[in-house]
């Protein structure tokens, strides 16, 4: 907040308005530190540029510049209206306003269009506080209007009620229950970020009864999966827990939800912790042949929940290049030149310390090594 502060400070010196608007407003109403604070001024991006040493043109042409300051940055946005909309997800054109009002008269719901002064003075036009109080999630203006503008808001809606706990108004929810289809104009990328916002959310089976009750994941990929029963999910910092819980409980595999355009490390990851999460018990090889994130990923839907860092604190080795041995090693015992045979016996070694059936100490591997070798060859 003392970076905002700074900032909104030196743009009311230089003349312009400057408010901290929308979540951390809606934050620091509820007592909780917001994870980063949005400034709206009726500074143009060039004068608020014109202000600061270091600025990114982060989204300039809808007038956002990212101020760097205070080791940290802040984004600025030029008080704005959106307008058109003819494609339910893209304004055709954003316009600048000169009045604050005018651009939290854009915001989506009522506790996100409230602004407050670096005196901590709250503006709340729409009756913000009062819904936040109620715990109640309400469109700013028209429901079914602000969802025909950008359909995204609906799926926006289902996701801050179990961020928040809150409920959805009854004016609002018919709105999305009326307006679901349009979900379909909305890019996969928007919608993917919503729902991994969801499946870390603090009550995910409240915005998962929304999202049955409104039918909106009818018109979302791989929809019908959605359908389940989520009280025995157990939500936590990682959305791919909660793509894998639904993904188990429906018996299916990641190619159904392909369509979200997972990252290729999540995907990987996903993968993994599907086969970590068949395995009966973990030993230590799992714990030294998966990642913590996979692990941690596959525990939603396992019975291991052991501490993962600790198991895999406690292992004799992390990785390959730990061992005290290497190919070169055993090129020099044997006097045989590299080839395919190094890496299984490379892996042997590997497996063998893993699970302390050998101590990792070049004498040790060595004379197991060679009697193995010899055993074998
Ligand atoms: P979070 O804590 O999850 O970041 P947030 O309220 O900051 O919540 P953002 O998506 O970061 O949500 O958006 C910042 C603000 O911009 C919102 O509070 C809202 O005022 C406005 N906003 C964001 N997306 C939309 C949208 N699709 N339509 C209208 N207003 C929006
Ligand atoms: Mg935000």
């Amino acid at each position: 907040m003392k970076n905002a502060k700074v900032i909104i400070a030196r743009l009311k010196a230089a003349g312009f308005e400057a408010y901290m608007v929308g979540g951390a407003v809606r934050d620091y109403l509820r007592g909780v530190t917001p994870h980063d604070i949005d400034v709206a001024t009726s500074a143009t991006p060039q004068q608020v540029k014109a202000l600061f040493e270091r600025t990114v043109d982060t989204g300039i042409e809808h007038g956002t510049v990212l101020v760097l300051f205070g080791g940290a940055g802040t984004e600025v946005t030029t008080f704005r209206t959106e307008s058109g909309y003819s494609d339910n997800r893209r304004p055709d054109k954003v316009e600048f306003v000169n009045s604050l009002e005018e651009d939290l008269r854009r915001r989506d719901f009522t506790i996100n269009a409230m602004a407050m002064t670096e005196a901590m003075e709250i503006i709340d036009p729409f009756g913000g506080k009062t819904d936040l109080n109620s715990g109640l999630i309400r469109a700013v203006g028209q429901a079914e209007e602000r969802f025909s503008e950008d359909a995204l808001r609906m799926l926006r809606a289902i996701r801050f009620s179990g961020q928040l706990e809150f409920r959805i108004d009854t004016e609002t929810l018919q709105a999305i229950k009326q307006h679901a289809a349009l979900i379909r104009s909305v890019a996969i990328e928007r919608i993917k970020a919503e729902l991994d916002k969801v499946l870390v959310s603090r009550a995910p089976g409240i915005s998962m009864d929304y999202m049955l009750e409104t039918e909106l994941n009818v018109y979302l990929p791989a929809g019908g999966l959605f359908a389940l029963d989520w009280s025995r999910y157990a939500p936590g910092d990682e959305p791919l827990a909660g793509w894998l819980y639904l993904l188990h409980h429906n018996d299916k595999t990641f190619e159904e939800i392909r369509p979200y355009r997972f990252s290729n490390q999540d995907k990987q990851d996903l993968q993994r912790a599907v086969d970590a999460s068949r395995l009966e018990a973990w030993t230590d090889w799992d714990y030294y042949h998966y990642t913590e994130r996979q692990l941690k990923i596959a525990q939603a839907v396992s019975h291991q929940q052991e501490a993962i860092t600790e198991r895999q604190a406690a292992l004799p080795i992390r990785t390959k290049s730990d061992l005290t041995v290497g190919g070169n090693d055993l090129m020099e015992w044997t006097g045989k030149k590299a080839g395919p045979w190094l890496k299984q016996w490379i892996f042997q070694i590997e497996q063998a310390v893993v699970v302390r059936r050998l101590a990792n100490d070049k004498e040790r591997i060595k004379d197991w090594f060679l009697n193995e070798y010899h055993r074998h060859t």
